[in-house]
């Protein structure tokens, strides 16, 4: 549990009206995401409230008595003017007042403005909650968390009865680290070109300095840190940083009849501008007829074939030959199939029918006819954004009976994938039968990824191995990211506790990018790493992604599924069906276990294979699950997700337990 739950509530008429008026929610979510070695703040409720006393007496009284909030913030209605009433809405309810914090937020400010003397903070405690008022400006209300963060998290500590509550070790630092000198007008703007290029879903950074914590490259062994500075998040908590810092690719224009259409996702909503079928069609071979006609002996008059035909017309008593997807004459109104009829007389020498004797009774208007715009009708949404362009074809058919011949797609992201380490053979480079100096393995991980990316659907390209030095790794990214024009660089290796694990200070240090995350409760996959790089200026524009997986094999291969796959597709404009906001993780299914299984204190993803036993879904696991033995990975269509030890008291799931398995590949 998130130790440090924080309430956010807006105060504002206008955004109470429509909330798309809100913009400081999103920049006090990005403060807080964005603070290193974040301790735990996580704001977990968020609403709007006009500017009534009342209302936000009532919702404050709700997130104190009902919610396990730690910290609530509320944002605007502190000014001079007559509908500032947020103190006076929350003063009478606090139980202490806390001038010290609204001291301290205050002379923070009026470093940066003097119109901090405008506002009128409260501070105080509630039912264990801390409760600050904060301006209702996005800059103005991250400016006043900001003076106040480094020393809040003690003040937290104190509210309350904290010892139940599961902390964070000692490994993460308490205070959060912050500028010691706010930030001006001007040195923001120094940032605003990341507000221009194309496609980002929020940039980061903004307002809080980001301090590098990776170990210092210049420093010898002895002083690197002994344990991760990264904070352990929750697989949850890394799926969401994901989707925040993944960025929608570009839209393109693809042709539908290019083979390599596949797999791409539709960037706009496709509507037909016809009908189909566009005219009142057969849908069997017979006679058009007018249903009130009845049984009897009628003349043949036309033939109306699947062709294109001026509309004919058809009188009482006649009828229409006509074949499966013919236009049908017009006054006829039901077509007979060929099999309710017998063949009167004949002309033209018996080549031509001339009488028909219809035996079908009760013959309905409409019967057998595909009336125009019955299948599409013209206007109609046929295929949403976000729709896959699938292998099966299906979309493809569809834009083509509407006469579609090009769509918006959204371009696919190419993918450098590098492995690291001086111990690693290229197999690629190497004769068949290359012998293993002592010490050294073959690469496994670039193989094994190339392929995984690949039949995805993805342009790959291959880096090769960088040897465990920081120039080299830091040449190699540079160079595929600038010169090979890739979006995302997978590496593998180099991201455990060693001297030689240079991949978090190489991003750092030498290319400027920012690490989301460093560390993940998970096994195995642990020290999975995740960066962006916003240097525009030298990568064309564009933001670029790293995930730095860990070195041995399963836990690449695990890793890959669970976080890289899911951003690939969120970059590719693919959608979560279950929840648009998400990330577009792969499927879940539920699966039976077929031995009992003894859980690790971190989650788990067992490497499994599913098939169906009787009337269930069961999963077999791939032997020995080590995270080096590349072998599990072999022969699974699955991950398990098993829970951590922790949250089943025996420790151990027995045969038959129902637990979530995620799809890697077809059953
Ligand atoms: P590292 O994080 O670099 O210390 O790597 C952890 C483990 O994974 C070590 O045993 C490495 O030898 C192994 N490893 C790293 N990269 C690869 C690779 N490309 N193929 C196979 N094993 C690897
Ligand atoms: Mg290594």
């Amino acid at each position: 549990m998130s130790p440090y739950n924080v309430g956010l509530l807006i105060v504002s008429d206008t955004a109470f009206q429509d909330n798309s008026q809100d913009r400081s929610t999103s920049k006090i979510e990005e403060f807080f995401n964005n603070l290193e070695q974040n301790p735990g703040y996580k704001i977990i409720k968020k609403d709007i409230v006009p500017d009534s006393i009342e209302q936000i007496q009532l919702k404050l009284k709700q997130w104190t008595e009902n919610d396990d909030l730690k910290l609530i913030l509320t944002s605007g209605g502190t000014g001079f003017s007559d509908k500032d009433i947020t103190p006076e809405a929350v003063k009478p309810l606090l139980e202490k007042e806390a001038s010290g914090i609204i001291h301290t937020m205050l002379s923070y400010s009026l470093k940066i403005t003097p119109f901090a003397m405008m506002s009128r903070p409260v501070a105080g405690i509630k039912n264990k909650s801390l409760i600050i008022t904060i301006p209702g400006s996005p800059k103005g209300a991250v400016e006043n968390i900001e003076g106040i963060i480094g020393v809040l998290g003690h003040a937290l500590k104190q509210i309350g009865n904290d010892s139940s509550r599961s902390l964070h070790k000692v490994e993460n630092p308490e205070i959060t680290k912050i500028p010691d000198t706010p930030k001006t007008e001007s040195h923001s703007h120094g940032h605003g070109h990341h507000h221009h290029h194309h496609g980002h879903s929020g940039h980061s950074g903004h307002g809080v300095k980001r301090h590098i914590i990776s170990n210092d490259l210049n420093k010898p062994i002895t002083q690197r840190a002994r344990s991760s500075p990264y904070p352990m998040i929750e697989v949850s908590e890394a799926l969401e940083l994901i989707n925040k810092h993944t960025p929608k690719s570009e839209i393109i224009i693809k042709q539908i009849n290019d083979p390599s259409i596949t797999g791409y996702i539709l960037a706009e909503d496709i509507y037909a501008d016809i009908n189909v079928p566009n005219f009142e069609a057969s849908i069997v071979d017979g006679y058009a007829v007018i249903n009130t006609d009845g049984p009897g002996i009628y003349k043949v008059v036309q033939v109306s074939h699947a062709s294109p035909s001026l509309p004919n017309f058809l009188k009482p008593g006649e009828i229409a030959r006509v074949t499966t997807g013919a236009p049908i004459p017009q006054g006829a109104n039901a077509v007979i199939m060929v099999e309710e009829t017998e063949l009167v007389s004949t002309k033209n020498n018996g080549e031509e029918e001339d009488e028909i004797k219809i035996l079908a009774k009760g013959v309905e208007v409409g019967d057998n006819v595909r009336k125009s715009g019955s299948d599409i009708s013209k206007g109609e949404l046929v295929l949403r954004k976000g729709t896959i362009i699938s292998p099966v074809g299906g979309e493809i058919g569809v834009l083509a009976s509407i006469g579609k011949t090009s769509v918006k797609v959204y371009q696919k992201p190419i993918i450098g994938v590098l492995s690291t380490g001086d111990e690693l053979v290229d197999l690629s480079a190497n004769c068949p039968n290359f012998q293993l100096k002592h010490g050294q393995i073959f690469d496994t991980n670039r193989p094994l990824l190339l392929q995984t990316l690949q039949n995805w659907g993805f342009e790959v390209v291959d880096l090769g191995i960088a040897n465990d030095s920081s120039q080299a790794t830091e040449d190699k990214l540079h160079k595929a990211f600038k010169n090979l024009n890739v979006d995302y660089i997978v590496t593998t290796g180099g991201v455990s506790m060693g001297e030689l694990d240079l991949l978090k200070p190489t991003i750092e240090q030498k290319l400027g990018g920012i690490i989301h995350f460093g560390r993940v409760a998970m096994k195995p996959g642990k020290p999975t790493t995740f960066a962006t790089i916003d240097k525009p200026e030298i990568y064309n524009g564009k933001r670029k992604i790293m995930f730095a997986l860990p070195g041995n094999p399963a836990s690449a291969s695990v890793t890959a599924h669970l976080f890289l796959l899911p951003s690939l597709r969120k970059f590719s404009g693919y959608i979560n069906i279950k929840s648009s906001e998400s990330l577009p993780t792969l499927s879940e299914i539920d699966v039976y276990l077929t031995k009992d299984t003894k859980l690790d204190p971190r989650p788990e993803y067992q490497r499994a294979f599913i098939h169906q036993q009787g009337d269930r879904l069961v999963a077999d696991t791939t032997g020995f699950q080590r995270s080096s033995r590349v072998g599990s990975i072999a022969g699974a269509n699955a991950l398990l997700v098993l829970p951590s030890s922790k949250e089943v008291s025996s420790g151990v799931l027995t045969k038959g337990t129902k637990v979530k398995a995620i799809i890697i590949t077809t059953l």
